[in-house]
């Protein structure tokens, strides 16, 4: 399977070919975007029709893609939760004060309610405060890593933003202020290290020139993988 990009976001896609497709046909799956097409019909024509139709297909796409959000998670006692490469199982605890706390423990990701809270929480409040754990988390860890592997890699950023973007994991601007998606902080951390290593390369090759991918290579010789990972797995990174 392929990837897209449609106005700057990487969207999964299929193409498939028979001598039995009469036309061509474009559909929106739950991860990916399909074309089924002639034997015939060349690749410039199907380019084309991409083109023509982005407008569809991110309409499409985001709406299918927030249906699913919607039900990845419930945020009931015992679901898990991705969290540096591992799993993380919630709990639900209750305690004497009166805002909602979460921390994790061990494998535990612990949310704490108050006494007459404990049932009457909504998903959608769950997730709310989940996702805000979960930034912290990354914003720390992300600033951590970028300042050891700036080090490392003798270079300087300038600023760091934490971004919530459904399939962007991250960018540089020209001006040296870097962008990281809080989702990566699901993936494994050597994921989360190629990413920062990506981004970093980017202060000195502002593209993906095969000199870029030497630079990223030299810090992460086995980066292949790790972005194999994302491209495979990127899309389960959801909360
Ligand atoms: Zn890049």
């Amino acid at each position: 399977m392929g990837q897209i990009n449609v106005r700057d976001e990487i969207i999964p896609y299929e193409e498939r070919r028979s001598v039995r497709y009469r036309r061509i046909t474009l559909s929106i799956l739950n991860d990916r975007v399909r074309i089924s097409a002639p034997q015939n019909v060349s690749k410039r024509q199907i380019k084309e029709l991409l083109k023509a139709k982005e407008d569809w297909i991110l309409k499409y796409w985001h709406i299918k893609r927030q249906k699913q959000d919607h039900s990845v998670k419930n945020f009931t006692d015992g679901e898990q939760f991705p969290f540096r490469g591992e799993k993380l199982k919630l709990c639900f605890r209750s305690h004497d004060y009166r805002r909602i706390r979460v921390n994790s423990d061990g494998q535990m990701l612990i949310v704490s309610l108050p006494q007459d809270g404990l049932d009457s929480q909504s998903a959608e409040t769950l997730r709310k405060i989940i996702i805000a754990w979960y930034k912290v988390q990354a914003r720390n860890l992300f600033k951590l890593k970028l300042d050891d592997q700036a080090k490392r890699m003798q270079v300087t950023y300038r600023d760091f933003r934490l971004k919530d973007q459904r399939t962007r994991w991250g960018s540089c601007s020209g001006r040296g202020n870097l962008n990281l998606n809080w989702r990566i902080i699901m993936a494994p951390d050597k994921v989360i290290d190629y990413l920062i290593i990506h981004e970093l390369a980017h202060l000195t090759y502002l593209n993906h020139s095969p000199e870029f991918w030497q630079r990223v290579k030299t810090f992460m010789p086995e980066y292949m993988t790790w972005r194999k990972w994302l491209k495979d797995h990127g899309h389960e990174l959801v909360l």
